[in-house]
This record gives C-alpha cells, sequence and structure tokens, in this order.
C-alpha cells in the first residue's frame, strides 16, 4: 500500500533549504502549508504572533 500523505521530513525548509521537520500552518485546509525545520517553525510563529500583537494594539488605539 502506497502513503500518499507527504510527510514533512521528506521536504526541505522554505526558509533554509535543511530537512523540514513540520507542515506549517496547517489549520486551515485552504492555505497552502510549508514545510518548515523547528528553527524556522519558531520564527514564523513568533512573526504570527507579532503581527497578532500589532493588529491588537491597533483596535485599542481606534
Ligand atoms: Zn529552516
Amino acid at each position: 500500500m502506497t502513503s500518499k500523505i507527504t510527510h514533512a521530513k521528506d521536504c526541505k525548509c522554505v526558509v533554509c533549504g535543511k530537512q523540514a521537520e513540520v507542515f506549517w500552518p496547517c489549520f486551515d485546509p485552504d492555505i497552502p502549508s510549508n514545510p518548515y525545520c523547528r528553527k524556522c517553525l519558531e520564527k514564523e510563529q513568533m512573526k504570527l504572533l507579532i503581527e497578532l500583537h500589532k493588529i491588537d494594539e491597533k483596535y485599542k488605539n481606534s
């Protein structure tokens, strides 16, 4: 039986090109998720948190 599931470990990190460990983001099937290595994933998640925080601030100030 052949699995059609693509494993992140078979892909390369979209940021640094090293072996990926996880696909992210994967909360919405409409959004294509990219493979990331652990290090770059942390950075991406941090960026997202900062972006969300900025949006929060925007609403607070308006
Ligand atoms: Zn990476």
